[in-house]
């Protein structure tokens, strides 16, 4: 049954400033961000970025070394865990494996001492919203993976938590269930209203889920949007290439005329437009998705190294004459060794100025 989805009625989660050291080590630098009441945002990012350990702050299990986390009005970095009052939901499942679905589901109210009717009445509801009432007496070895983590989900919630912490909690689950645990996470987070803040390196995940994604890098907010924002207009060259835009080409800028700019790269002339202003002779980094590069009959000449069968068409890398990897779509049967061009549409290709990849 779909539940209509409570006016987000909680306050804003805000980090100002957040850092976190690890003696010398700076893994925080200064993250700066404002998440609304209801909001579910990615922290997205290549390992070792720091997503965790922003996670760990906000949840209070880790002290800062600078900066506040404030939940509306109230600043919360001072309090321990259990009083901010956060639900988590964490990569390994984290049940008591003596304890049945049930009672891990209730471990946190036992905790609150929420009187016993009250209690059990949220959790019948916490585990109908993760449609497990009929496994509710199973113990976690006598469940599924994917189950298990509705037990974790189920836990997370049945507190009220006014935010939800989710540490790549699709990891350990296979691809197909990993694929409708998206969905179910996203249907629940709307059920309850509550923010929920979710960690992850796959990019996928992110787009399918989030309202908002924010790109981390080297312990640094990179760039925070849309889906669309990221998919379509990454600001710089790394978060680009982390959302797909897998070849980069070196090139100089040739000239523009009438809204077109011509970039010399990889020992030809391509057609791009510029969303920025560009001017003949600086040089600029192209960038572009594999989907988009296609092989035909003109653009850059590249020796294909490795191509394969996807279904409907080849994926494959080749090497431009000047050295640099690109990674095409073609149509028809290639095959390594052969000779290709590749072409994209000018308004498929990002310029970046410099060589800042
Ligand atoms: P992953 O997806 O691999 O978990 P992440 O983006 O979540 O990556 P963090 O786990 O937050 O990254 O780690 C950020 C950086 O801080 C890494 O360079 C890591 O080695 C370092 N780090 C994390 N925890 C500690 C610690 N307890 N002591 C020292 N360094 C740490």
């Amino acid at each position: 049954p779909s539940t209509p989805r409570p006016a987000p009625s909680g306050e804003a989660l805000r980090l100002a400033g957040l850092r976190r050291d690890f003696g010398g080590f700076q893994a925080l630098k200064g993250l700066d961000l404002v998440i609304r009441p209801g909001e579910f945002i990615a922290l997205l990012g290549p390992s070792g970025c720091g997503k965790t350990t922003a996670l760990n702050c906000i949840a209070g299990l880790q002290p800062l070394s600078g900066g506040t986390i404030s939940l509306g009005e109230r600043r919360i970095d001072e309090l321990p865990p259990e009083k901010r009052g956060f639900g988590m939901v964490f990569q390994s499942y984290a049940l008591f494996p003596h304890m049945s679905a049930r009672r891990n589901v209730g471990f946190g109210l036992d905790m609150q001492r929420v009187p016993r009717r009250e209690a059990d009445k949220r959790i019948d509801e916490a585990l109908a919203l993760v449609r497990l009432s009929a496994q509710a007496d199973k113990l976690p070895g006598q469940m599924s993976g994917g189950q298990q983590q509705r037990v974790a989900i189920a836990r997370a919630i049945v507190i009220r938590p006014p935010v939800v912490l989710m540490d790549e909690p699709l990891s350990n689950l296979d691809a197909k269930l990993r694929l409708e645990m998206r969905a179910e996470i996203r249907r629940i987070h709307e059920a309850i209203g509550s923010t929920t803040v979710y960690v992850t390196h796959d990019q996928d995940e992110a787009l399918s889920m989030a309202d908002r994604i924010v790109v981390m890098r080297d312990g640094l907010i990179r760039q925070t949007g849309t889906p669309e924002d990221l998919y379509e207009r990454p600001e710089h060259a790394d978060v680009a290439e982390f959302m797909g835009y897998r070849s980069k080409l070196p090139g100089r800028v040739a000239g523009t005329a009438a809204g077109r700019t011509t970039v010399e790269a990889c020992g030809s002339r391509v057609e791009v437009q510029a969303r920025q202003p560009v001017a003949a002779g600086q040089p600029v980094t192209l960038m572009v998705r594999p989907e988009d590069l296609v092989a035909g009959s003109s653009g850059i000449v590249a020796t294909v190294r490795i191509s394969e069968y996807r279904g409907r068409a080849f994926f494959g890398a080749a090497q431009a004459i000047d050295g640099t990897e690109l990674f095409f779509r073609s149509d028809r049967p290639v095959s390594a060794g052969e000779r290709v061009t590749l072409g994209a549409r000018p308004d498929q290709i990002l310029v970046f100025p410099g060589d800042e990849a």
